[in-house]
């Protein structure tokens, strides 16, 4: 059987502590949590090369008046410490960038009008 069929390792106090809690919660044997932390960490760190999909932007209040990208001011001062018309930009995956000006909103948004 190939060496990378089996991982052994010696956990130290604190992961047998960690293991012992994850185990006491329901979450598997010792097995099946090591799969689970494997798989969470390649999808955090693998997973996620494609960055997502720029959907559309919204009109926002902000509590930032620079835009993230050009860093230039943006919108008019609405009150109570917050800026009308900056953009966040949204994601298919359900994240939101920003805030942008309304010239960066155009060019974040531009390549994907359809
Ligand atoms: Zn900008």
């Amino acid at each position: 059987m190939p060496k990378t069929d089996f991982v052994s390792l010696r956990p130290s106090a604190t992961m047998q502590r960690q293991l012992a809690e994850l185990i006491a919660t329901g979450h598997g044997n010792q097995t099946a949590v090591i799969h689970a932390a494997v798989e969470r960490m390649w999808r955090a760190e693998c997973d996620a090369a494609e960055p997502p999909r720029v959907v559309g932007a919204v009109e926002v209040l902000s509590k930032i008046a620079a835009c993230l990208d050009c860093n230039t001011p943006i919108g008019v001062d609405a009150g109570d410490g917050l800026t009308a018309g900056a953009y966040a930009i949204l994601h298919d995956d359900g994240s939101v960038r920003g805030p942008l000006c309304a010239a960066c909103a155009d060019k974040a948004t531009n390549h994907y009008v359809e």
